[in-house]
């Protein structure tokens, strides 16, 4: 396996790639889309899998071991389960992970598990069907429920749910969505709320990390676990003899920036070395003018150089990045 050649300018090495396979998303979640969102990507200038499984075999040779699928909702893009299934024969990554707003999870869960997926992160903010209904405008929490627990029934592990707190909205079922992790092995993930592009949040929706975290420590003892291979930025709990785990993310009121290891690939082409950023260098048109692979390094390389120190997003104020969320893919 080669050394990592993604190296940036703050000397952090940059081995996970997070790719957005498509900005179409059948959820219209408030913090992420306005509500009159219409993806604007015309199909022809998103990459085909053909193209982006090129830039990945590329990518570990640059020294990317780590790959997240993303979206949009990845698992609406036709032919999605043998692209998986193509990505994870790619010689050189060591982990490959998908994050599913979990609609289509139940119908197709076994067919990720072919494809040779292990680890899925779902993103449910609320256990209320009404409220589910109003945070991203469809009612499929009972259907996503299921895929859930037929996900773990199937043997993936860890599942990891992702949660972002919103004052106002989720924030009385902290603790219940928390206590899930005592009786089901599940890793839950509490992340801060990002404000970006547009969406239908107001800027103040904050809830952030110490706030949260209190208020799930009323429930028991928060017991820290130690950071894994694949931890990322998350800081790891547990309650006493629970099956799973709490983890939370806390990009702004402690942000991770000198430990970033991310790249961002969009739908439509675009290398964005930092998610609070709009800098991003093109890698669709030298692909399609048909570039030798060692152009394409040289676009990775450039990306890599591009990345900023840190963002500047903090609590009232947005980074003044004007790509939605679910184009880039979270
Ligand atoms: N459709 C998939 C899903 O729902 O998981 C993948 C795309 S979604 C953009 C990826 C993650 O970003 C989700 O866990 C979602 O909760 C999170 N997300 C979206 N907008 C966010 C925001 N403004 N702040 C923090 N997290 C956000």
């Amino acid at each position: 396996m080669p050394n990592s050649k993604l190296i940036d300018r703050c000397n952090r090495k940059l081995n996970y790639l997070r790719i957005s396979i498509t900005d179409r998303c059948n959820l219209k979640c408030i913090y992420c889309v306005p509500y009159d969102f219409i993806p604007k990507v015309p199909h022809k200038e998103i990459l085909s899998y053909e193209e982006i499984l090129r830039i990945v075999r590329i990518s570990v040779h640059l020294g990317i071991s780590k790959v997240r699928i993303t979206g949009g909702e990845p698992l609406v893009r036709k032919g999605v389960y043998d692209f998986l299934k193509r990505l994870t024969k790619i010689e050189g990554l060591l982990d490959i992970s998908l994050t599913t707003n979990g609609v289509l999870l139940k119908d197709n869960i076994n067919k990720i598990k072919s494809a040779g997926i292990k680890r899925i992160n779902i993103s449910l903010d609320t256990l209320n069907r009404k409220k589910f209904k109003k945070i991203t405008g469809y009612d499929f929490f009972n259907q996503i429920w299921e895929g859930i627990e037929l996900a773990q029934k199937i043997g993936f592990d860890p599942i990891k749910i992702n949660v972002v707190p919103l004052q106002g909205v989720n924030d009385d079922e902290l603790q219940d969505i928390a206590a899930l992790s005592i009786e089901y092995p599940f890793h839950i993930r509490f992340i801060e709320y990002m404000p970006m592009g547009t969406n239908q949040m107001e800027i103040d929706s904050h809830l952030l990390f110490p706030e949260i975290k209190k208020r799930i420590g009323q429930l028991g003892k928060l017991i820290p676990v130690d950071k894994g291979m694949n931890d990322g930025p998350s800081e790891r709990f547990k309650f006493e003899s629970a099956r799973g785990e709490i983890g939370f993310i806390h990009p702004i009121s402690r942000h991770f920036c000198n430990t970033c290891n991310r790249l961002r690939l969009t739908a439509s082409g675009q290398l964005r070395p930092c998610l609070m950023s709009d800098v991003q260098v093109d890698l669709k048109t030298p692909l399609r003018k048909g570039c030798s692979d060692d152009e394409l390094i040289e676009v990775f390389l450039k990306a890599a150089s591009l990345k900023p120190s840190e963002h500047n997003l903090s609590v009232g104020h947005s980074a003044g990045v004007s790509a939605q969320m679910c184009a880039i893919g979270g």
